[in-house]
């Protein structure tokens, strides 16, 4: 057992770390574990909760320059597969404390090991791509790139998603499990993924043979910023967590000619618009009602001027699902109904839609391993309080974080929510008439930094701590 005197002295060096009332408050459930474990009088008690109230306190003392760190993340957001400086920062970073980095993993991706004796490997995983998003936040350090998109269209550049705060939650707890070393044993792997917004980064870094070129984790952790859960709590999902998805274009094909003489032609624009309203009875009207699926046509283009019919008109759809049977059933009904539809129209042998899946940025649904959830969930609780753990609906939203899963090794994945939004602003939003809160991907998403990020380095270093042997 730790001598009182050690106690303490590591309770005072905590008060000192408290810079605030609410951190005060939610360190409660620490100090409550602290006197139980006095009270126990046993070793290991003590010894756990003492881990804890490092993380909370190193979380905290750390958090000034982690802002640094967010600010400029934030401000130099990169677009999927072009991630290129962001990886280089995110590499020095983990050098810095100790890691054996790989980069360019998987195009931009980065790989860095610390070994730290025999243990568990746990693997934690950041994503590090913004999106085409012109930020309107209005914040001193908001976002002012332009870039060019892959189709040399000149578009902002926005880490709307959040993910710089996942990469500065990701350095803050590398920083901490390295200063925390004498309280683990184990080897910690820190990925950081590139284009996940694109589907592709985490498949790109697989096929680069993460698992057999690194030691292959025991467990793979991530967080995901929420744009409607208040900042100091974290929302957790049993199963089936994020939908899969695929990306459908669909090509429409009739025969063109004058917008007089309509008789002349098969018009794909009404047969579009048919197809469109077909489309929505394969949810409402083929799928068993306990299957979530989502049919959505996302963009249609067809014709260049007023008294023309065109030849063709583009669709593109996305489709959401959580098991391959589903998927497959959707997938089915979209082919099934335009064909069937143009052939009521008349369109001729040889002209029928055209349906192609585009496999690159189809997805697979992120499953969380019920019992690796349960044990974060735990673990989280003891740092954050039983109270700021939510129990969180899945959510149609996709992730290709579910591919980590998703191989022939079958490892246990988890990833949680880490809420991003004041209370005052959730309060606001659900008055008669108040602001709505911006979502995920909107130009307004500001999420609320101090309490987020410390919150995200709290929950990981604790889960991971959890994880891996104690020493
Ligand atoms: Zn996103
Ligand atoms: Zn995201």
């Amino acid at each position: 057992m730790l001598a009182t005197a050690t106690i303490f002295r590591q309770l005072s060096y905590f008060s000192r770390a408290l810079s605030s009332c609410c951190e005060r408050k939610r360190t409660k459930a620490v100090l409550a574990l602290l006197l139980a474990a006095l009270a126990s009088g046993t070793t290991i008690a003590v010894a756990q909760t003492s881990a804890l109230l490092e993380v909370e306190s190193r979380a905290n003392s750390e958090y000034a320059n982690l802002f640094l760190l967010y600010r400029h993340l934030h401000a130099n957001p990169e677009l999927s597969f072009h991630e290129s400086k962001t990886s280089e920062l995110l590499q020095q970073e983990l050098r810095s404390v100790g890691f054996e980095v790989t980069g360019n993993f998987g195009g931009h991706g980065l790989v860095g090991v610390f070994r730290n004796g025999a243990g568990p490997t746990v693997m934690i995983r950041t994503d590090l791509d913004a999106l085409p998003v012109t930020e309107q936040t209005g914040l001193e350090y908001a976002s002012r790139v332009k870039t060019k998109d892959d189709q040399g269209n000149e578009v902002g550049v926005m880490h709307a998603c959040g993910h710089d705060v996942h990469m500065t939650c990701f350095v803050g707890t590398a920083r901490l499990l390295s200063q925390l070393k004498d309280r683990w044993r184990g080897t910690v792997i820190m990925i950081g993924q590139p284009a996940e917004e694109r589907g592709g980064g985490a498949k790109a870094m697989l096929d680069a043979g993460l698992f057999q070129k690194f030691p292959k984790p025991n467990y793979v952790l991530a967080l995901h910023d929420a744009a409607n859960l208040e900042a100091g709590r974290v929302g957790v999902t049993e199963g089936p967590a994020l939908a899969g998805t695929s990306s459908v274009d669909l090509t429409v094909r009739g025969i063109s000619g004058h917008g007089a003489w309509s008789y002349t032609t098969k018009d794909p624009i009404v047969l579009s618009a048919q197809i469109i309203l077909g489309l929505q009875t394969i949810v409402s009207r083929e799928m068993r009602a306990i299957d979530p699926a989502v049919v959505t046509v996302g963009s249609i283009h067809g014709g260049t001027k007023h008294n023309i019919i065109p030849d063709e008109v583009q669709l593109q759809l996305t489709i959401r699902f959580f098991s391959d049977a589903v998927r497959s059933q959707l997938l089915a009904g979209i082919e099934r109904i335009a064909k069937g539809m143009a052939q009521a129209a008349g369109v001729p042998p040889g002209r029928e839609p055209i349906v192609r899946v585009r496999e690159e940025e189809s997805i697979g649904p992120t499953v969380n391993h019920p019992e690796l959830t349960r044990r974060v969930s735990s673990a989280m609780a003891a740092t954050l309080g039983k109270s700021n753990i939510v129990p969180t609906e899945p959510v149609m939203g996709g992730e290709d974080f579910g591919y980590f899963a998703r191989t022939a090794e079958s490892i246990p994945i988890c990833m949680f929510w880490l809420g991003a939004v004041t209370r005052e602003k959730i309060e606001e939003s659900q008055k008669p008439g108040g602001k709505p809160l911006p979502s995920l991907h909107s130009n307004l998403y500001a999420p609320a930094p101090e309490t987020t990020i410390k919150t995200g380095v709290k929950a990981m270093t604790a889960a991971a701590l959890d994880l891996l042997g104690k020493k």
